[in-house]
This record gives C-alpha cells, sequence and structure tokens, in this order.
C-alpha cells in the first residue's frame, strides 16, 4: 500500500481537487489519500478561536461568514450533479452550524482544537463527494477513529498501527482510502491535533503503521530546495537526501515538511517523495536510509529561538555540571536544541518558552544565567560535511559579515548549526546561499 498526500494549496481550489483525483487514480497500488484543509481554512479557524477567546463574538461571527461564503462558493465549482450538490451543501451547513453554535457557549481550548478540527473534516469530505460523483470507489476512513497522541503529545504509533490495521481488515477490497491530516484525539479522548503543518506528520504515521511502500508527500514546490524559496531568489531542487538529512531540515525550518515528519517513516524505512501536484512529472526529492550524494546539500533556519549561558567557575575541572544543567530542561519538558561549551560556561538554545522563569531560577542555583531571546539558529545540512574539504571554511566566509553567537559543528556529519541574531537570518541565508552552494551563471 502507498500514502499520498496532499497539502492546502494541492486541494485549495476545485480544479485541484480534480487533479488530485487524477494522481491518485493513476496507479493500481492500494493507497490512503490523506488531505489537509483547503489552504487559508486552517489560518481562517485560528483567527475564529483566537476572536472567541478575546470574547469578541461579533469578530468571530464575521469571520466564520466569511469562511462559510467560500465554502458555499467551492462546491458548485467542484461538483456538477444534482445529488452530490445536495450532499455538499449538507456537509457544509452541518458544519458551519457547529462553528455558529459555539458563538452561544463558554469558549476554553478543547472546543478551539474542535475548531481547528473542521479545516480536514470539511476537505475530505468535499473530496469524497466529488469520488462518488464520479463513481469513483473509495472508502472514508475518520482519522479520529485511529490516530491519537499520549499525554506528551506524543503521536501512539502502536495502538494507531493496531486500529488501523484492524479497519483496513474490514475493508479487503478498498484500493482508495480517504482520511483526514492533521487531526487526532487525545489521551483524554478529546479531539486534538499535530500541530500546523501536522498532515506531513500524519501521512508518516500512517506509512510507517502500516509499512507503505512509499510515502509521498504532493505540495506546491517541485521538492526540497537547497534554501528557502520565500527568502532566497535563487534555489533549486535536492533529488536525494538521506532520512537524517531530510529530519534535520524539517526540524529546523525547511516548511515544506513538518518538523517531526521524518522519524516514523525512518523507523520503517519507508521512502518518502516530495512531489509537486501542479508539475506532477518534475523529480522531486526522494527521501531515503542512504544516500551517495556528498557535501553541502541545503540550508535551512529556525527562528524564535533563544540562547541561555550558564557561567560558573565551579565548571573548572567538575564533573556533573552537565547533567546538573540538563536535568533542569528534563524537569521541565523543555528541548534543547543546540548547545555549545567552554571550559566554565554552557550554551544552549531553546525555543519552548513556557517554563523559562521556573528554568532561569534554577540555573541560577548553578551559576550566572544570561538569556538572548530572538535568535534564530541557521542550519546547513548534507552528508559527510565534515569530511569535506573547505567545508565549513565556505559556510564561514559567507557570514563574515554576521556575528555568529554560537556554532555548533561535527555533533553528526551531516550539519552544522550557526546562532545568529534573528535581525541577521535573512542575509545569512543569502550569503550562504552565494558562498556555499555552485551556480552555473
Ligand atoms: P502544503 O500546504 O502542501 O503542506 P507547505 O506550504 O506546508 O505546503 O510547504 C510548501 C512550501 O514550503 C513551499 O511553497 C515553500 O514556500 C516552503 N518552503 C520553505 N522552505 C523550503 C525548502 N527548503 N524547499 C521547498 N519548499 C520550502
Ligand atoms: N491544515 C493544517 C495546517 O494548516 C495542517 C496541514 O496543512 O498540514 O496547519
Ligand atoms: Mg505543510
Amino acid at each position: 500500500m502507498k500514502i499520498m498526500k496532499f497539502g492546502g494549496t494541492s486541494v485549495g481550489r476545485p480544479e485541484r481537487m480534480h487533479q488530485v483525483k487524477d494522481l491518485i487514480t493513476r496507479g493500481d497500488e492500494p493507497t490512503i489519500v490523506v488531505l489537509s484543509a483547503l489552504s487559508g481554512t486552517t489560518n481562517a479557524l485560528v483567527g475564529i478561536g483566537e476572536a472567541l477567546a478575546a470574547g469578541d463574538k461579533a469578530l468571530a461571527k464575521g469571520r466564520i461568514d466569511t469562511l462559510h461564503a467560500h465554502y458555499l462558493a467551492f462546491y458548485p465549482a467542484l461538483l456538477k450533479k444534482e445529488f452530490t450538490k445536495a450532499k455538499a451543501e449538507e456537509i457544509i451547513r452541518e458544519h458551519f452550524e457547529f462553528l455558529n453554535i459555539l458563538l452561544k457557549i463558554s469558549f476554553n481550548e478543547a472546543i478551539n482544537r474542535d475548531i481547528l478540527a473542521q479545516g480536514e473534516l470539511l476537505s475530505t469530505k468535499l473530496f469524497y463527494t466529488l469520488l462518488e460523483e464520479l463513481e469513483i470507489p473509495a472508502v472514508f476512513l475518520p482519522a479520529l477513529d485511529f490516530m491519537s497522541i499520549d499525554e506528551n503529545s506524543e503521536p501512539e504509533l502502536g495502538k494507531i498501527s493496531e486500529k488501523l490495521t484492524a479497519i483496513l481488515a474490514k475493508n479487503p477490497d478498498g484500493r482508495l482510502f480517504i482520511t483526514q491530516g492533521y487531526i487526532c484525539k487525545n489521551h483524554k479522548n478529546e479531539v486534538d491535533n499535530l500541530k500546523r503543518g501536522g498532515s506531513d506528520y500524519t501521512a508518516s504515521l500512517i506509512a510507517a503503521a502500516i509499512k507503505a511502500s512509499v510515502c509521498e508527500i504532493w505540495t506546491d514546490i517541485d521538492g526540497m530546495h537547497n534554501n528557502d524559496p520565500r527568502i532566497v531568489d535563487r534555489t533549486r531542487p535536492i533529488a536525494e537526501l538521506s532520512f537524517d538529512e531530510a529530519a534535520e531540515l524539517a526540524y529546523f525550518g525547511a516548511k515544506i515538511l513538518h518538523p517531526a515528519s521524518i522519524w516514523p517513516a525512518q523507523l520503517y524505512n519507508v521512502p518518502v517523495r516530495l512531489l509537486n501536484t501542479m508539475e506532477p512529472s518534475a523529480h522531486g526529492t526522494l527521501i531515503k536510509e542512504k544516500v551517495e550524494t556528498t557535501g553541502v546539500k541545503a540550508i535551512a533556519a529556525k527562528d524564535g529561538i533563544t540562547a541561555v549561558k550558564i557561567k560558573s567557575s565551579r565548571m573548572l575541572l567538575a564533573y556533573g555540571f552537565l547533567r546538573r544543567i540538563f536535568e533542569v530542561f528534563e524537569k521541565y519538558k523543555t528541548p534543547i536544541d543546540m548547545i555549545t561549551t567552554s571550559e566554565v560556561a554552557v550554551s544552549v538554545t531553546i525555543d519552548d518558552l513556557s517554563h523559562l522563569d521556573q528554568i532561569m531560577a534554577e540555573l541560577q542555583t548553578l551559576g550566572t544565567v544570561e538569556v538572548d531571546q530572538n535568535q534564530a539558529i541557521i542550519c546547513i545540512v548534507g552528508n559527510m560535511v565534515s569530511e569535506t574539504k573547505g567545508a565549513i571554511k565556505s559556510v564561514m566566509d559567507s557570514l563574515v559579515d554576521i556575528p555568529v553567537r554560537m556554532v555548533s559543528y561535527g555533533g553528526s556529519r551531516h550539519n552544522v548549526s550557526i546562532l545568529v541574531d534573528a535581525k541577521y537570518k535573512v542575509q545569512a541565508l543569502k550569503s550562504l546561499n552565494d558562498g556555499v552552494f555552485t551556480w552555473n551563471n
């Protein structure tokens, strides 16, 4: 079986949904199709939740009506027959009635997550109606029946696999299955989600859960590019990446993939392909266990980073000091991204600030603590970077005009991480693009 995931832009217009229908019916391998919400919908739902959280019901109502109008204009262009149009009308009526009811009750976080789930529910139901109209046999797989996370918001891969396998076994003749990306149930059995961009994660988790032959991520660009195409003018797609390289790029800010979306596929060695719905014949990017290509391949940036420096003369020649520092972060479930050490100081970076005050208070018992907010990690990724002559030199030469706060090199063979003030992020990405890659023109 294979997985085909389509992102927001790929389903964001009626004609695009028709294209998706063509792509999923091309081959003969049974396929699970994972769909995101139509582009713009999740942002709109976030806006509705924010208005409700602020107690501004008029604003929430206005936002619900605008989104409703979008769907009322969408379905007549998607469908032709009266019976399927009536079905679509009913689907839209039901979901917007739900949103309107929320205007009348008191708001809480669980309700907010219910709001956020509406986008994927709508897109999959409308797409399924299109398949019905075209008499393409398909099975509707509600993600909330099998996709779950535990109390730490970590996906429960074992349970997901068990439930999904049982559901699939009940449909032995099914060739096409349609399910929602992003949404799941949490340990309280409430509706929850896998965080923004989470449909990629859903696809990879399903791929791992059923040990799929391939996990195809269909989006609006021809694969992972060597740099962020939203920031840098001249970028190019990368033909192949290892799981480790792709995971690093996703985690450190390449928006094309959800930060955690590689590990499930990697766990069961399911190749991941990044493909372009608008240009299906483009090669895209193949992500697999081992690759032959070496050298620096791509750069990504993650902002919203905070650097924490702990300085203490007690660290000199002492053991156990790092453990005490790490224990503080562990206690507050705050992951550390980068770390550099000197004889008397340690600098680490974090992006989750929810417990910063408590962390600071505890670290102050170990030494002097300094915090720099608004930093960005620039991550330079490739294969055998540390063995590639001149790689680190070209990175450093490209950054001569930028103050570098931290450098992490040699932790793995495929990564150099640099920490700079976020105001230098764009400049750093641009100069690295010119200095690190070879361009023919
Ligand atoms: P989808 O809605 O299909 O999930 P996303 O918007 O989440 O699509 O991801 C695709 C977008 O990611 C591209 O349009 C591109 O602007 C952005 N992007 C950021 N960094 C990269 C990169 N290194 N390579 C390719 N795309 C990138
Ligand atoms: N619709 C969700 C979002 O916009 C999930 C996704 O698109 O992957 O974040
Ligand atoms: Mg995405």
